[in-house]
């Protein structure tokens, strides 16, 4: 045994030094955190995370594995994964003189974001209920987070009470999703553009659902030089890639640059994206059935009695259920085999709510009557 430095640590068992070892090194503000938890699904009907439910036809996912075998997986990807990037801009609007910083997810943006700009005397601003990850990234960014109240009722932005969050705190930085996760609406525009002609320092105007919204700010982002525009592929169709875009004024990008590490798109993802996007239209063409499903489920939810449904720009719907039911219901549908988030205990505001992602006809169906048993048993 080698020898240890101090003699308390001698007599305590191996599981307190090691106790001891973590409260000492680990960063305070990592052990007040609570990890992501992801639910297990298998075998279930998941509409929980806001997927697109449908997979390629057969002719194009052979296509896709044939384009695969051209990857040379010993050499280190393109760094700048300018084929991708190359697509993007023209799949997405990006204006003129504007760049685009890519990272694996946009997950990983807002982490970069958090790192190139943290500090314990920088804030993070936000409406909310919003979307977790603004709050958890800037929790381990050491950055300070100032959340302002939605309204109740229909959950849009109150723009006097941005403006006076924005006077007081200051904020480096502001996220507004567009529309919003998750009470899925996308926020009135007047509003928005006063919180972003308010803001001292960045506005990020994340559009994680812009294919099943159709209104974008990414034409402002050529008029703006402190508005960046977020996206993502994962909500489109191809969350296994892991793939989220940013765009925004080149001299911003290139602070961030230095905070991506290398190669953080990988070759596999590169080549899926560049494929997808070249066949954007079947993605489309899901989205479009997508939208349609969405305005089928909202009617069938506002027609069971006891519900208050929230109409979505997004793919996915919240509602509630009455007083005190959210939990059960949740769990009814699980031991059904439907999976949906519980959002009841997220957040004051979203008390006895539950967030269902839209799917495919059959399981939307499927889901329904789950649900009817669910209500008519709990
Ligand atoms: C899902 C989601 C994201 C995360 O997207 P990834 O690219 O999959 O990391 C970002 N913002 C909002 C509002 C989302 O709901």
């Amino acid at each position: 045994m080698p020898s240890r430095p101090a003699t308390a640590f001698a007599i305590m068992s191996r599981a307190d030094q090691r106790g001891a070892l973590i409260r000492r090194l680990v960063r305070p503000a990592v052990q007040a955190m609570q990890a992501y938890h992801v639910p297990p699904a298998s075998g279930m009907v998941k509409l929980d995370a806001m997927e697109n439910p449908y997979p390629w036809p057969g002719e194009l996912r052979d296509a896709w594995l044939r384009s695969l075998a051209d990857i040379s997986a010993n050499r280190y990807p393109d760094p700048t994964a300018g084929g991708v990037k190359e697509r993007l801009r023209r799949e997405a609007g990006v204006p003129e003189g504007t760049e685009l910083l890519l990272g694996n997810g946009s997950d990983e943006l807002i982490q970069l974001l958090g790192l190139a700009l943290g500090g314990a005397d920088r804030t993070v601003l936000a409406p909310g209920p919003g979307f977790v990850m603004y709050r958890l990234i800037a929790g381990f960014t050491g950055m300070g987070f100032h959340e302002v109240a939605l309204r109740e009722g229909d959950f849009s932005l109150d723009e006097g009470a941005m403006l006076a969050a924005i006077a007081q705190h200051q904020p480096a930085l502001i996220y507004l999703a567009y529309p919003n996760n998750p009470t899925g609406n996308a926020f009135d525009d007047n509003a928005m553009r006063a919180v972003i002609e308010a803001a001292p320092g960045l506005v990020v105007v994340d559009e994680a659902y812009e294919p099943f919204c159709g209104r974008s700010w990414m034409a402002a982002v050529a008029d703006y030089d402190h508005l960046l525009v977020m996206r993502t592929v994962s909500k489109m169709g191809l969350a296994g890639l892991r793939l989220g875009y940013l765009a925004g004024h080149p001299e911003w990008l290139e602070q961030f640059e230095k905070c991506r590490l290398p190669y953080n798109i990988n070759a596999l993802t590169q080549a899926s994206a560049a494929f997808a996007l070249d066949h954007a239209d079947v993605l489309r063409r899901q989205t479009e059935a997508l939208k349609a499903e969405r305005g089928r489920l909202f009617e069938a939810l506002e027609n069971r009695s006891g519900l208050v449904v929230w109409p979505s720009d997004a793919n996915f719907i919240t509602f509630r259920t009455p007083v005190g039911r959210a939990g059960a219901v949740h769990a009814s549908l699980r031991e059904q085999g439907v999976l949906i988030k519980c959002l009841d205990g997220s957040h004051p505001m979203l008390g006895d709510c539950l967030r269902v992602t839209v799917g495919t006809p059959d399981e939307n169906t499927r889901f329904l009557g789950a649900l009817d048993t669910a209500l008519a048993s709990v």
